[in-house]
């Protein structure tokens, strides 16, 4: 059953709709049934990370020379798609794929992504990007994480916070200043591997309102040595750029996780009003039912085709900052208006931890904060007026 039905976009190849299918299936038999534990512990275990490996599920848009599919940012997103639709929302995965791996493709050296890529592909490593601080989040500039050049290394020292997958990280993009005096142009980039350095440290695994299975975690850089090598890109000071470059792609994302989930949300609640009986009729025959959905499944349908049509011009390298601005804050926005909505139209039951739309809503909310809150992409989109 679906709940939305939308004209397949010209990027959705055969290929990818077959990639669609598998992705489903392989989350739905092989992680799905795992997921309530995973919860409990606050962590997917690595185990989970190396069977999507070898289900061709992660790094699917890198080339096949370092152990990626060959795909496209297509194939990224129908694997974002369906793992927001199998309810898996606190696995890592996307991040790792479709933001951490782009930054070492795109500004590494040769060398570079022959070492780190094909063991991102397989999950040998997991990847984070650790920008957010204790005392800077929306404010980029005000990092303090500081790289200092010693010879043929630097030394990194500072603190992150709210690092998705922080405790199984093992290679992590870190935003630190080269030249704390020259503002945006004195950040750069260093991709940390952690088992081959001393000096870092990881905090607490964060408790949190939702994505609970979710290892969002304190980092800690006490002086730790990496190679000059570690630095991405052929000099220093290109952080930001770097940072601007990607972020359309890491909002889009987001963006697209939202539509999994609405469309999720209303498949769910569908299924549960046409069976639930109140005064003697199921809920749905209550106008007041069906005139929510109704109102629900129009936003989602004009939310749909603006996300394909988003992941079009993306592929296409057309996709401006002010757009996937757009995508990411009104699709977010969305999202929390119809699973609070799909909420209520399970009653008491939508409350209930083991119906699904109670793990939705918990999800959700924090879809408006991070990769740039709401009022930050307004800001963005702002200053295209
Ligand atoms: C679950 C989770 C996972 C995360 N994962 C990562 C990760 O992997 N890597 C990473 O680096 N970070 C991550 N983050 C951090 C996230 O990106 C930041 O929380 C976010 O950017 C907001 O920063 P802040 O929390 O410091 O809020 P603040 O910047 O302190 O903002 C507080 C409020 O002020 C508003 N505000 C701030 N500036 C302005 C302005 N100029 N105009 C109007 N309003 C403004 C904000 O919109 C917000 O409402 C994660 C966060 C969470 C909760």
């Amino acid at each position: 059953m679906t709940a939305l039905d939308v004209p397949r976009p010209d990027w959705m190849s055969e290929d990818v709709v077959l990639l669609e299918d598998q992705s489903r299936r392989f989350f739905d038999a092989e992680m799905v049934p795992h997921y309530d534990g995973w919860i409990d512990e606050g962590i997917v275990p690595r185990w989970a990370w190396e069977k999507t490996g070898e289900a061709g599920l992660l790094c699917a848009a890198l080339p096949e020379e370092y152990g990626g599919a060959g795909g496209s940012f297509a194939h990224e997103a129908v694997i974002t798609y369906q793992l927001g639709m199998a309810g898996l929302d606190s696995f890592g995965i996307v991040l790792h794929n479709a933001i951490v791996a782009p930054y070492i493709l795109h500004f590494g050296s040769e060398d570079q992504k022959k070492r780190w890529l094909p063991k991102l592909a397989t999950g040998e490593m997991i990847g984070a990007i650790a920008m957010t601080e204790p005392g800077a989040g929306s404010d980029l500039q005000g990092v303090r994480t500081t790289a200092t050049k010693d010879g043929n290394h630097y030394r990194i020292s500072g603190s992150k916070t709210f690092i998705t997958n922080g405790q199984n990280a093992n290679l992590i993009i870190v935003v630190a200043k080269t030249d704390p005096a020259a503002g945006a142009r004195g950040t750069s980039l260093f991709v940390v591997e952690t088992d081959a350095v001393e000096g870092f440290r990881r905090g607490r695994n964060l408790k949190k309102l939702g994505l609970k299975a979710q290892d969002t975690s304190e980092l800690f850089f006490d002086d730790v040595r990496v190679p000059a090598d570690a630095l991405l890109g052929a000099e220093e000071g290109q952080g930001f750029v770097q940072l601007m470059t990607e972020l359309p792609q890491e909002r889009l994302l987001v963006a697209v996780q939202a539509m999994a989930m609405i469309e999720r949300a209303l498949e769910v609640t569908i299924a549960y009003v046409k069976e639930r009986q109140a005064f003697g009729k199921a809920v749905m025959e209550f106008q007041n039912t069906q005139f929510a959905l109704a109102e629900a499944k129009t936003e989602a349908t004009i939310a749909k085709v603006f996300m394909n049509h988003c992941i079009g011009q993306l592929i296409a390298g057309r996709l401006d900052s002010t757009t996937a601005s757009m995508a990411k804050y009104w699709l977010t926005d969305l999202q929390c208006k119809i699973v609070d909505q799909c909420l209520q139209l399970h009653g008491g039951y939508g409350y209930m931890a083991e119906y699904p739309i109670s793990r939705m809503y918990q999800d959700a909310r924090v879809q408006r904060i991070y990769a740039g809150t709401n009022e930050i992409m307004k800001l963005l989109i702002a200053r295209s007026l």
